[in-house]
């Protein structure tokens, strides 16, 4: 063995557990909900109403175009993130004329909507799903939304959506926003106490799909998911590492932990890391 190869592996067998020197990125986000709340009933979101699978209930106007106008907020962050959608009465036209007043007004990434919610103004409108992600895509938005989680595990995404579509049906329309040109976002919500076989196979699922970006939130335990429990920083760490082994390359982001460098150091161990910080929220 050469010198040099000895060193080397010396080197290594010291370093200490994650690079220190290695920053993790922050990315600061503005959060944007746009309705009161949401037929879906998906049990980890706050929006979700206790009648699920209703369509288009009469529910108060949420973040609407004039109220755009009106806020007072930084529009230059990173990251804009949309919310909500199922529970307005509004065609797909008004919330394509929303995301462009949006754009006008920043340059940050506009990520928005999701999967299932193109899925319904498809029923309500009978427009084809490629028309509409089209247009979403003409009028300014980045990417689809997670829409909270798309757990790919069918006995957990039931348990915790029971409304959402088939695994499937969100696989084709990620390849759809692919062909309009949109990114879309994989998510895994990690609660206390989720099993490292339900991550894994989540994770080669999505794999599987080839969804570009991977967030990994932290279950905040202030909806009907609560029963779990917030999950402890190194359970989200688990399922980051868990990640890695999947998506080698891509930017992890992880969000709704807090934000301390001691979490982020750890984190950055799994580089390249993205820090989602909330910069602001508004919500109707
Ligand atoms: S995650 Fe999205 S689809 Fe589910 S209840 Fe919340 S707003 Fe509705």
């Amino acid at each position: 063995m050469s010198f040099l190869r000895m060193c080397i592996e010396a080197s290594l067998l010291i370093r200490p557990a994650y690079p220190i020197s290695v920053p993790v990125r922050t990315v600061r986000v503005g959060k944007v909900t746009t309705v009161k709340r949401c037929w879906m009933g998906c049990l980890f979101c706050t929006l979700s109403d206790p009648v699920p699978n209703t369509p288009l209930p009469l529910t108060p106007p949420g973040i609407r175009l004039e109220v755009l106008d009106t806020l007072t907020v930084d529009w230059h962050v990173d990251r804009i993130k949309i919310r909500g959608g199922l529970s307005s009465n509004d065609p797909p036209e008004y919330w394509i004329h929303w995301i462009k007043a949006l754009r006008e007004r920043t340059t940050a990434v506009l990520q928005g909507f999701s999967a299932v919610e193109v899925y319904q103004w498809h029923l309500t409108s009978q427009r084809p799903i490629l028309e509409l992600l089209r247009q979403l895509k003409w009028a300014g938005l980045d990417r689809l939304g997670p829409g909270g989680s798309e757990m790919l595990v069918d006995r957990w995404r039931y348990a915790w959506a029971p409304y959402r579509l088939p695994i499937e049906t969100w696989a084709s329309i990620v390849q759809w926003a692919a062909e309009a040109g949109l990114e879309t976002t994989g998510t895994l919500i990690v609660v206390a106490d989720l099993p490292a076989d339900v991550i894994h196979r989540h994770w080669a699922r999505l794999r599987n799909t080839g969804v570009p970006h991977i967030e990994i939130k932290a279950f905040h335990g202030e909806s009907g998911l609560a029963a779990w429990g917030r999950p402890h920083g190194w359970e989200v760490y688990e399922a980051a590492r868990i990640a890695r082994d999947y998506f080698p390359t891509e930017p992890l982001a992880i969000s709704g932990l807090p934000d301390h460098p001691d979490w982020q150091q750890i984190f950055s161990a799994l580089q390249p890391i993205h820090w989602l910080t909330t910069a602001w929220e508004v919500s109707p």
